[in-house]
């Protein structure tokens, strides 16, 4: 029988910051810390496989683009980073993992001036990567459309990978009281922007469709690696906003992520997705998975 013990150890992440590798228990931010206080900071969520990360300039210069988006300055250059990426995936638990690169304001006084803060603070956690199930890779996810709508450009730009994802959570709450999976968010107009925290395709009579980033969704690596994805392999595929209509409608439909890679979705708000796993998404998903292996 398991060891019951060693059944529930699991391996420590580690942390990289302010240009070290620190045990997790001592990497710490301040109470006075902008990006807990504010949430004023910004992130990348990034894969390593085989120790070795994955599309990581597309995510470093996202991340740079967050950064000045909010005129955040970055204490290191792209090159640092990268370097700050090998170390810590070189001292993580495993070599295939998912790591987490956080910048914040840093310290300053109460009140949301952020002028005050003089030392942004960057630290980047490498961690075992909690899986999608079985259950909804082989039957796909259930996906809810979520009252909590995504903030517009106009308010939060979408390409801007913020700390501020209160109103995923919130979106992702009512997945889980619903008993789906997932939860998609609307824009205030009332068409589809993205999954809490992956961005969505449909496929329709054969063609790939996902909604503009303009809609309300971020601008995706794993997005994007589809969309070339879909060029090679000769898929005919457009960016075109998309109404909950063509959710209920489709034939296939899936998520994307860098933690998820692509996930078939079964269920639309009760409505089954007739192809699920759909050929499209099966085409997507080898190929996917040979071009992370090509790549690292
Ligand atoms: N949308 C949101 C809101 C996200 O948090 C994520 C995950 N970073 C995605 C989409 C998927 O983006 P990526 O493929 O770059 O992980």
């Amino acid at each position: 029988m398991a060891n019951p013990a060693l059944a529930t150890q699991k391996p420590s992440p580690v942390c990289w910051m302010n240009g070290q590798i620190v045990p997790v228990e001592q990497a710490s931010v301040s109470v006075f810390d902008h990006g807990l206080l504010y949430g004023d900071g910004v992130f990348e969520g990034i894969r390593f496989y085989n120790g070795k990360a994955f599309r990581l300039q597309a995510h470093l210069e996202r991340l740079m683009l967050s950064a000045r988006a909010i005129a955040l300055e970055i204490p290191y250059n792209i090159e640092v980073l990268s370097q700050a990426v090998e170390e810590t995936i070189a001292a993580a638990p495993t070599k295939d993992g998912y790591m987490r690169m956080v910048v914040t304001r840093g310290v300053g006084p109460l009140g949301i001036d952020p002028s005050r803060c003089h030392s942004p603070q960057l630290f980047i956690i490498a961690d075992t990567l909690h899986m999608v199930s079985e259950r909804v890779r082989s039957e796909g996810a259930k996906v809810i459309i979520a009252a909590t709508r995504r903030l517009g450009a106009d308010g939060l730009d979408p390409r801007i990978k913020s700390l501020n994802y209160l109103n995923h959570i919130l979106a992702r709450m009512e997945a889980t009281h619903a008993g789906a999976d997932e939860a998609i968010l609307l824009n205030s107009s009332g068409r589809i922007a993205e999954g809490s925290a992956d961005n969505i395709f449909i496929v329709k009579k054969g063609e790939l469709l996902t909604p503009p980033v303009i809609e309300g969704a971020l601008d995706g690596i794993t997005r994007q690696v589809v969309l070339e994805l879909a060029e090679k392999l000769g898929i005919k595929f457009r960016e075109t906003p998309l109404a909950p209509y063509d959710l209920f409608t489709a034939d296939e439909c899936f998520l994307t992520g860098t933690g998820a890679e692509l996930i078939p979705v079964g269920y639309a708000d009760g409505r089954k997705i007739p192809e699920c796993p759909g050929a499209i998404y099966q085409r997507l998903s080898i190929a996917f998975k040979e071009l992370v292996q090509q790549e690292i």
